[in-house]
């Protein structure tokens, strides 16, 4: 299930776009779901000329690809301009799940009645899609799975027939929506569904959807996730490409043509070849959720870095430098399955790593997993051995490599 708290698509790292919230509203408003735009600041004064133009009260909305902006104090209510200058000042800049704020949303507040939850999603396991529904909208939806399975309502669509009508209905009636709201949740249902479909997203999520004072529905907050093999049939959605808000880490790594995805865990990952790199990220959440249990969030992979088939030393050193400069990363696993790329110049490029950040001041203190299979492994395992680094562990399988770093981290 896709929680509104976590946009990282950690699955689908490179084939899709996730929208900001301002992003995803406009798509909605395209296909005619009741949402109010708003206008978008990137600056103090800015947002108080947007406060001015709106007149009255507004609320001042954090723009990042991550959830949870209300929780980490990234949604703030203003009374005057003045104020939503003011907040715009404390939120702008701020870090939310390590990404900093460049833009903020300012609307008029909604005056809300009831919030409800709302989501249609690819439901890979099934091969088909699904609408994840319930009553108990604007807190995270796992949270609400978790200690109010009943009151989260799962309905399968047939990809062939879609949402028509009836589909819309029974999605309306299985999450139990006031009666008399139902034949406006149904057209809400059927006009977000070809935001779905027309523009082919992967997600499309409102949470909270809500009930306003005057009865009539909004979608308040809105999330996207396109499915960028599609993009050739939207030339449209190159606009949503953001480039400006790049996450500075994900800058950096470009600069230094390195394959890097900033997300929003604690394990930094450095892998070679996409398919070792995304399935370490599948084994770190997977032992981060075993390690927590069951009723825990777990600690996740914190990023998505490939150092390539033909990795130098000074590609693992550029790589390590990313990672480690990513303030959420708590340990670092490094998973190299030797090929083209020989392990002793990834041991190279790990020891190489350490002593240029030492001689910048800015010594290791975070502790390194690494797993070395294949070519030259035992050469690269000797490498590491001699260099005796601080808080260096070798693993020799991929499963347990993970489940070490997932510990580390947990652990501080
Ligand atoms: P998220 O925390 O990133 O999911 O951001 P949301 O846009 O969902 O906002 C979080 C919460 O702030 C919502 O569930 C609402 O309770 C509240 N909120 C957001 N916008 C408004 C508004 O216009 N009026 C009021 N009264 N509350 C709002
Ligand atoms: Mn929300």
């Amino acid at each position: 299930m896709r929680a509104d708290a976590d946009r990282s698509n950690q699955h689908e790292t490179g084939a899709t776009m996730d929208l900001m919230e301002y992003q995803a509203k406009q798509l909605f408003a395209r296909h005619g779901v009741p949402v109010t735009l708003g206008v978008v600041a990137e600056t103090p004064e800015q947002a108080q000329a947007a406060a001015e133009q709106l007149g009255g009260r507004v609320v001042v909305k954090a723009q990042v690809k991550a959830g949870g902006r209300g929780k980490a104090g990234g949604v703030k209510l203003a009374e005057t301009p003045q104020e939503a200058r003011d907040r715009a000042q404390d939120i702008l800049g701020m870090s939310i799940k390590g990404l900093t704020v460049r833009r903020v949303l300012i609307a008029p507040v909604a005056d809300i009645a009831a919030e409800y939850y709302f989501s249609f999603l690819v439901d890979r396991s099934n091969r088909t899609y699904l609408s994840i529904a319930s009553v108990a909208g604007g807190v995270e939806i796992e949270e609400v799975a978790r200690t109010n399975p009943d009151a989260v309502a799962q309905v399968s669509i047939d990809p062939v027939t879609g949402v028509d009508d009836a589909k819309a209905r029974e999605i309306v009636a299985t999450a139990e929506f006031p009666d008399d709201l139902a034949d406006d949740a149904v057209d809400m249902l059927r006009k977000l569904w070809t935001v779905f479909i027309g523009e082919d997203a992967t997600l499309v999520e409102v949470n909270p959807l809500v009930r306003l004072g005057g009865g009539s529905l909004e979608a308040l907050d809105g999330k996207v996730t396109l499915d960028a093999n599609a993009s050739f049939r939207h030339a449209d959605h190159a606009d949503f490409e953001d480039t400006a808000a790049a996450d500075p880490l994900e800058a950096r790594a470009k600069a230094k043509d390195l394959n890097y995805v900033k997300l929003d865990g604690e394990v930094g990952i450095i892998g070679n070849g996409a398919g070792l790199v995304m399935s370490t990220l599948d084994v770190v959440a997977y032992e981060g959720q075993e390690l927590a249990g069951e009723h825990g969030s777990g600690v996740k992979p914190a990023n998505f870095l490939d150092i390539g088939g033909g990795a130098s030393a000074q590609t693992m050193a550029d790589g390590l430098e990313i990672v480690l400069g990513d303030t959420d990363v708590k340990s670092v696993l490094v998973n190299v399955f030797g090929g083209i790329t020989a392990c002793d110049a990834v041991a190279d490029g790990i020891v190489s790593a350490f002593r240029l950040l030492a001689d910048r001041g800015e010594p290791v203190t975070k502790p390194l997993v690494v797993r070395l299979d294949g070519h030259n492994a035992e050469e690269g395992r000797r490498i590491l051995e001699e260099a005796d680094l601080p808080g260096v562990e070798h693993v020799d399988t991929m499963d347990g490599a993970a489940r070490r770093a997932a510990e580390l981290a947990a652990a501080r």
